[in-house]
């Protein structure tokens, strides 16, 4: 299956003081299924209006959005989203139960309610989220709530939550970018190694070169005003992949001679 997801000639407006301003311009790109898809461009050309209307929270005003096909018209647990804030977890919810609400959210049953579920189903969601904290390295602070931790570790909690629930599509929106640069490293390092093993279908969204060749299988380009695809790269730099080495540098150049 090559087109899993695609984005046919998309475009969006959005009305600002009285005027309508094309925000992105005809965008055509696909990604492949089990694919990380970097989403590149300078702050403001658009890349978390995309992310939005693949997640179905707005609307196109041009062109279509298809997911195996099937045109995305809406929100669906099968899109779930991961945001840069800090502020992202439940505060009155410790680390380990913010994890275990999103594993019930995303799994609700037709009757809509969580006392349905039968104690075994609780004991393997509780184990399900103790799995992924621990690919975190956060085992221990499991019954922490979320102002007793730094950002970092918020953010790790956020990742893993995000990735227990196991999406489709994870879209992510420069979950690393309010991090310092050692943490964020560590996380990309993390993610990159999950993916290794277990490859999910993401599109990750930043506006750091380093970052998108690191991290990506495919580097969607974008420049801004109005924000539109200049460039798409296929990224088969080998694993585990060297910030040092020369191809590493080669494909960082290339794309900081696009913009
Ligand atoms: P990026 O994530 O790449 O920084 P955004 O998608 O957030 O870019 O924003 C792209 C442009 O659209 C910016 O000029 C921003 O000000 C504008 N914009 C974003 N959301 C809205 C909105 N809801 N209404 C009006 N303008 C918006
Ligand atoms: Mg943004």
């Amino acid at each position: 299956m090559s087109k899993y997801l695609e984005l046919k000639s998309v475009s969006k407006k959005y009305q600002q003081q009285n005027k309508e301003e094309l925000v992105l311009k005809n965008v055509n790109f696909s990604v492949k299924k089990g694919e990380l898809a970097a989403i590149l461009g300078p702050s403001g050309c658009g890349k978390s209006t995309l992310l939005k209307l693949i997640a179905g929270f707005i609307k196109t005003d041009q062109g279509i959005i298809s997911k195996e096909g099937r045109i995305i018209r809406g929100p669906g647990l099968d899109r779930i989203m991961l945001f840069q804030d800090f502020e992202q977890l439940f505060p009155w919810l410790t680390v380990l139960n913010n994890i275990i609400f999103a594993l019930k959210a995303s799994r609700k049953t037709e009757k809509n309610s969580f006392n349905f579920w039968p104690g075994q189903f609780r004991q393997d969601l509780k184990l399900l989220a103790k799995e992924y904290l621990a690919k975190v390295k956060l085992s221990q602070y499991q019954d922490y709530y979320p102002h007793q931790l730094s950002g970092g570790m918020k953010q790790r909690v956020a990742l893993a939550r995000t990735l227990a629930v196991q999406g489709e599509i994870m879209l992510m929106d420069e979950p690393f970018a309010s991090l310092d640069s050692q943490t964020r490293q560590d996380l990309q390092q993390l993610l990159s190694d999950l993916q290794l093993n277990n490859s999910r279908t993401i599109l990750f969204v930043t506006h750091d070169i380093r970052e998108a060749v690191f991290l990506a299988d495919k580097i969607i380009v974008l420049k801004d005003n109005p924000g539109e695809v200049i460039s798409v790269l296929a990224n088969n730099l080998p694993y585990p992949r060297q910030r040092s080495s020369e191809q590493f540098n080669q494909l960082s150049e290339k794309i900081t001679s696009l913009f």
